[in-house]
């Protein structure tokens, strides 16, 4: 054995990359086309100010977990706030999944679940979703039997599919896993219903929200989650002693302030999204409904690697989805301003000619 020798899991992974490419259009990680308000920005200077740089955060971050618990009628002990969403997942992976027990998902989904539980040591178990993407009962029940999963992964709506699962599904869920279910709301502002208000201390149910998508936030690296309150004991053990500087602290608390201004932008997101929707179908490509700030489609004959570089020529950038399970020949795009789309719908109407 070489000297520089990682355990098998992490030789075994090739790591999650979505590629960083410098183009004029990014449409490919779904982040907000907008930057944040103009007054949180020039907040920033002062709040960097008054931060005692030499002494370390509030450990439980107090006053932004008040903050969101009371936005969601919570109890700050039923919320968490973490660094991204992505390592709110990796506290639950650390404390919920590990060697020796089984996480499950359904295929086509967010790559991070099975990413981060196999970097935990986890197993990972997969079902399939139905041709429309949803989940299927008989498979639900299929895969809680058969596999006995200690946490269940639900991406509600599903990235990058962009399908709104139906309440029923949860519910069919919550009945017959035997562990944790993890609904992820990344992109809840955009769908037309949220499990966040069913979370409650007896009920095994986890929602986790992100500040990078609607609240244009991705820089900032801020996601949070709402749990029953044993289940945020359990994340606080696997979470690293202050883990949340003292500035993010701050600079998230005075983005609260601005919620209504940046969910303001959702109307106009959904807008734009219908009409990429239209004007991929126009184009000739499938398109499923989408209840993110993101469409997924499968274009026509010039098939999808033709597509992606062809827009990456003109200087548009997507996501290629067609290595994933179940997605073969699709591509993912992100809602971009309207010159953004302008230009995604320009070229894709050249690239279909
Ligand atoms: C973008 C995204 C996240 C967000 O991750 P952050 O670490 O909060 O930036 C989480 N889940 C899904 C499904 C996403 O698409």
């Amino acid at each position: 054995m070489s000297r520089i020798e990682p355990r098998e899991q992490i030789v075994a992974m090739s790591g999650y990359h979505s590629p960083q490419v410098d183009v004029p259009v990014r449409l490919n990680t779904n982040e907000s086309p907008f930057a944040p308000p103009s007054g949180w920005v020039d907040s920033l200077a002062g709040i960097a100010a008054s931060i005692d740089w030499n002494r370390y955060p509030d450990r439980s971050a107090a006053a932004l977990r008040a903050e969101i618990a009371s936005r969601h009628g919570l109890d700050p002990a039923q919320v968490l706030v973490g660094n991204g969403s992505n390592e709110v997942l990796q506290m639950i992976l650390l404390a919920f999944g590990g060697a020796g027990r089984t996480v499950a998902m359904f295929e086509p989904t967010y790559q991070m679940y099975a990413q981060i539980a196999r970097v935990t040591g986890a197993s990972v178990v997969t079902g399939e979703r139905r041709a429309d993407f949803t989940l299927d009962p008989a498979e639900i029940e299929r895969v809680m039997s058969r596999d006995k999963p200690a946490v269940t992964f639900l991406c509600n709506p599903n990235n990058p599919t962009g399908v709104v699962e139906p309440r029923s599904n949860l519910e069919a869920l919550l009945q017959l896993a035997p562990g944790l279910v993890v609904v992820d709301e990344a992109y809840a502002e955009f769908s037309d219903w949220t499990a966040a208000p069913m979370v409650r201390d007896d009920l095994p149910l986890v929602v986790t929200r992100t500040f990078s998508k609607t609240l244009s936030l991705a820089a900032l690296r801020v996601g949070y989650v709402l749990a029953p309150r044993r289940v945020v004991e359990a994340l606080e053990v696997a979470a690293l002693p202050y883990h949340l500087d003292s500035f993010k602290q701050a600079a998230t608390l005075a983005a609260l302030a601005h919620t209504d201004e940046m969910t303001a932008r959702v109307a106009e997101i959904k807008a734009q999204r219908a009409r990429i929707s239209g004007g991929l179908a126009a184009a000739g490509c499938e398109v499923w409904p989408s209840g993110a700030n993101f469409v997924l489609f499968r274009p026509g004959s010039a098939g999808a690697a033709t597509v992606w570089q062809g827009l990456l020529d003109r200087g548009i950038l997507v996501r290629d989805c067609s290595g994933w399970p179940g997605l073969a020949g699709c591509l993912r795009v992100t809602v971009g301003t309207d010159a953004e789309n302008s230009a995604f719908l320009r070229a894709m109407a050249e690239l279909s000619a």
